[in-house]
């Protein structure tokens, strides 16, 4: 992307930053190859830019939700033909003879998804690759171990047997790992071993067997198997203060988010501000207008609590955040109109974070930064 000034509001992605945190999380992941996690446009941060900086950083698998997401990444010519790419949400009528035709590793959790995989690779020049996700324990998609397991892993290979589809991984999803001590990390652990075991016992030769997110790339060696998926560590953000702050594992956050005072003005005591009046100026003061809103996702939970750094200063957002707009009060203070206001960005020049944002909205810094909107540019640099 193409830096145009003035911006009314800009989310810069550091792809340095993102560089090195692929590196700092492989060095802690010795012997895994690496999936560089880039649904959702990238967790707000751009899934092309970030996929091709995350490749150059030694990953080489990138992963994505939907097909339409993978194949987005398949196409485009900074991601080497090596590189594979796989996307995991199945969902009905999908573009799976496009996803098989382009290489794509897909996953499948149930009989349903696996008969119409194979329906389209009957129409397709080539096998399907396909990732079996087995059910440890979180309780969202995956099969259930058991007879749903074993017929989901037999239907597979007599696909296999056919030429109609290769079973290429064996893989699951932890509900808890960035919860330290959580009893279902190592519940979820040793249903993984016994469920890819069974499966290999029915004949399934997989190239990668994975499970670990961010938290369990960080902290869990023992999940680390063929393959580790991290998403949120590799844009530099904890996934979880429980678990640590991202300097703790040598990350640094990779967005910032800012804009352009629209607006300084003086106003008197005793004046509402913003929707609903739930900011009241308690003396005379400045009022500067922050030109972005939950139109652009600054969430509305975070109205009276989200910090912005306006030269040099912690402000708090006074009043409701609006569609387009939010309110800071300067104290007096009287920058120049068209001032930066940084919402959040790495935390090391005196900024807040995502993570102070999602305590202040009540939320993950997933949310915060995942939601950053299409109208505010990202800058790449
Ligand atoms: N793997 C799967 C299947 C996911 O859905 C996600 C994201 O939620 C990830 C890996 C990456 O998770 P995280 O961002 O916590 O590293």
């Amino acid at each position: 992307s193409r830096r145009t000034a003035p911006l009314r509001a800009r989310a810069e992605i550091d792809l340095a930053a993102l560089r090195a945190n692929v590196r700092a999380l492989r060095a802690r992941t010795p012997g895994a190859a690496f999936m560089a996690v880039v649904k959702a446009d990238g967790y707000g941060h751009g899934a092309l830019p970030c996929a091709r900086a995350a490749v150059e950083a030694g990953a080489t698998w990138v992963g994505a939700a939907t097909p339409e997401e993978a194949l987005a990444v398949r196409a485009d010519p900074g991601v080497p033909a090596d590189v594979r790419v796989m996307c995991w949400l199945w969902t009905p009528g999908g573009p799976w003879r496009e996803a098989i035709e382009a290489g794509i590793d897909v996953s499948v959790s149930g009989m349903w998804a696996l008969r119409e995989l194979v329906a389209a690779a009957r129409t397709a020049s080539r096998p399907a690759r396909v990732h079996l996700k087995a059910d440890t324990g979180l309780g969202r998609n995956g099969c259930q171990p058991g007879a749903d397991w074993t017929a989901l892993v037999a239907e597979a290979l007599r696909a296999q047997a056919e030429g109609l589809l290769t079973v290429t991984g064996l893989w699951s999803h932890f509900a808890c790992a960035d919860e330290p001590g959580h009893p279902s990390v190592a519940a979820q652990l040793s249903l993984f071993r016994e469920m890819t075991a069974h499966a290999e016992r029915q004949g399934a030769r997989p190239e990668v067997r994975h499970i670990a997110n961010s938290p369990a790339a960080l902290t869990l060696p023992e999940s680390h198997f063929d393959l580790v998926r991290p998403g949120i560590a590799m844009y530099g953000i904890s996934p979880s203060p429980e678990i640590g702050t991202p300097a703790d594992f040598g990350l640094r956050p990779a967005m910032t988010l800012s804009a352009s005072l629209a607006l300084v003005k003086h106003v008197p005591g005793g004046h509402g501000v913003s929707y609903g009046h739930h900011y009241v100026t308690p003396g005379p003061t400045t009022l500067g207008l922050v030109p972005l809103g939950y139109g652009d996702g600054v969430p509305r939970h975070a109205s009276g609590a989200g910090p912005v750094l306006v030269e040099g200063k912690w402000r708090t957002v006074a009043g409701r955040i609006a569609m387009d707009q939010f309110v800071v009060d300067l104290g007096g203070d009287e920058p120049e109109p068209g001032a930066r206001a940084v919402l959040f960005g790495p935390g090391d020049r005196g900024e807040p974070t995502a993570e102070d944002w999602a305590q202040a909205a009540g939320t993950i810094a997933y949310e915060i930064v995942t939601r950053i909107g299409a109208r505010v540019p990202r800058v790449h640099h």
